[in-house]
């Protein structure tokens, strides 16, 4: 017997009152971005509570993988639909139950419509006697059986499944707006951009080089990282905004106090990052940053790179351990990616003693002797790229005022 629905159910998203159907319909555009490949290979229906899905044989596993990732599904299970029919149900489960001879099973009824005869206790008895007559060696097990068959009679049509995936939760990605991730090639960002998808956000993507010090390997591994976040987005083409930092970057070894050189990167990465939100509508930006985990990230530092920014900066993982990031990278299928050594432009230009309690007074005198302003106008006329990444690929494109 083959389960040719896959079910798919949304907790949270129940809860959401009013808001409800607009949530189940950014769910459901987002299922279609990410089986666009498969147009016309699968049917898609709305059930109350449920979405259905019934792809073609053969590409029913690949469908039921790409599910697993989108976020606003709370699990999904093969399953088979039935006309509201006692002797149907009767004769589909006996010829499932005839697929696992020598297992133990339980059944397991919910009569969601309440109007249909006969009621849950009656069809477990009748459900079980047929089984019996066609297989007597089957045997029922109501405490540790080794398949549970599931039975729901809905409202259109009654469900059969066995199996239930967990998928990712969270809430369908745009129902929460859009954000602009700061993408560097560490572990950290790509793990706070899943979590800002977790929540709802939709996200662009921002990356800043500084060659010749950066190479081109590090670029294509943010490429390769943003290719893997697609797969947890809303399913329509990703854009990413490369910035080269360069000219900033050397303008910053005229510090007076080259100590506060990271500090000041920041706020420029953060100021730069504004404008460019600006422009594609971005109403916040995101980073990796966690609490202590290097010297840039204490609250004095947070504090006085937050100073520079106008938009809210989100940092999912301000409380995270280094080992809970770690096991959500590989979770998610970026830790190899990130590991891989190649230097971003931080590592590069990091003075022996970076400042730790940095002050805001300090670094704004320190920003008054360079030439920070005209830079910043220059970097963002000529030096951002932007790169659009979907299933098909990385390609560029211009960058101009529109997302
Ligand atoms: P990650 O693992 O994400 O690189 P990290 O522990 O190396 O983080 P930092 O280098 O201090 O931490 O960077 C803090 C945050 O600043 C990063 O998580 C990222 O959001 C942002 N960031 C750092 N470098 C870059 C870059 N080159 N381009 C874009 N964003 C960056
Ligand atoms: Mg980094």
């Amino acid at each position: 017997m083959n389960f040719d629905h896959i079910i798919v159910r949304y907790s949270e998203l129940s809860t959401k009152g009013k808001n409800k159907q607009h949530f189940i319909s950014l769910l459901r555009t987002n299922i279609k971005n990410h089986l666009s490949n498969y147009r016309g290979k699968y049917i898609l229906k709305n059930d109350p509570g449920r979405i259905m899905i019934k792809p073609d044989k053969d590409i029913y596993q690949e469908v039921y993988n790409k599910l697993l990732n989108v976020f606003g599904i709370s699990s999904i299970s093969p399953g088979l639909l039935v006309d509201k029919n006692f002797d149907t149900l009767n004769e589909k489960i006996v010829e499932i139950i005839g697929d696992f001879k020598n297992k133990s099973y339980k059944l397991n009824i919910k009569r969601i419509d309440k109007n249909f005869q006969p009621i849950s206790s009656e069809m477990v008895v009748n459900l079980a006697k047929s089984i019996y007559e066609k297989y007597p060696m089957i045997n029922v097990d109501v405490k540790n059986p080794d398949i549970s068959l599931n039975v729901e009679v809905r409202f259109s049509n009654i469900a059969i499944y066995i199996n239930k995936n967990m998928a990712l939760g969270g809430l369908p990605v745009n129902s929460s707006g859009h954000a602009l991730s700061l993408l560097s090639g560490g572990i950290d960002s790509p793990v706070a951009s899943f979590l800002c998808y977790k929540r709802g956000l939709n996200l662009s993507y921002i990356h800043f080089t500084t060659p010749p010090h950066t190479s081109l390997e590090s670029l294509e591994k943010v490429f390769d990282l943003s290719k893997n976040l697609f797969k947890y987005s809303d399913g329509r083409a990703l854009k990413l905004y490369v910035v080269n930092f360069t000219l900033l970057q050397n303008e910053l070894m005229h510090l007076s106090k080259p100590e506060y050189r990271i500090t000041i990167m920041r706020r420029m990465f953060v100021r730069i990052a504004n404008i460019v939100a600006e422009k594609i509508d971005a109403k916040c930006l995101a980073t990796g940053e966690a609490l202590g985990q290097v010297a840039s990230q204490t609250i004095e530092s947070i504090t006085t790179i937050e100073n520079s920014s106008t938009l809210p900066i989100l940092r999912p993982l301000i409380c995270y351990d280094k080992e809970d990031i770690i096991k959500i990278s590989k979770s998610i299928d970026t830790y190899t990616t990130s590991i891989k050594p190649f230097d971003d432009c931080c590592s590069l230009f990091v003075p022996k003693n970076p400042v730790i309690k940095p002050k805001i007074r300090e670094a704004e005198f320190q920003e008054n002797n360079i030439m920070w302003k005209e830079i910043i106008d220059k970097i963002i006329e000529n030096n951002v790229e932007k790169y659009v990444i979907s299933k098909e690929g990385v390609y560029k494109t211009d960058f101009d005022t529109k997302n």
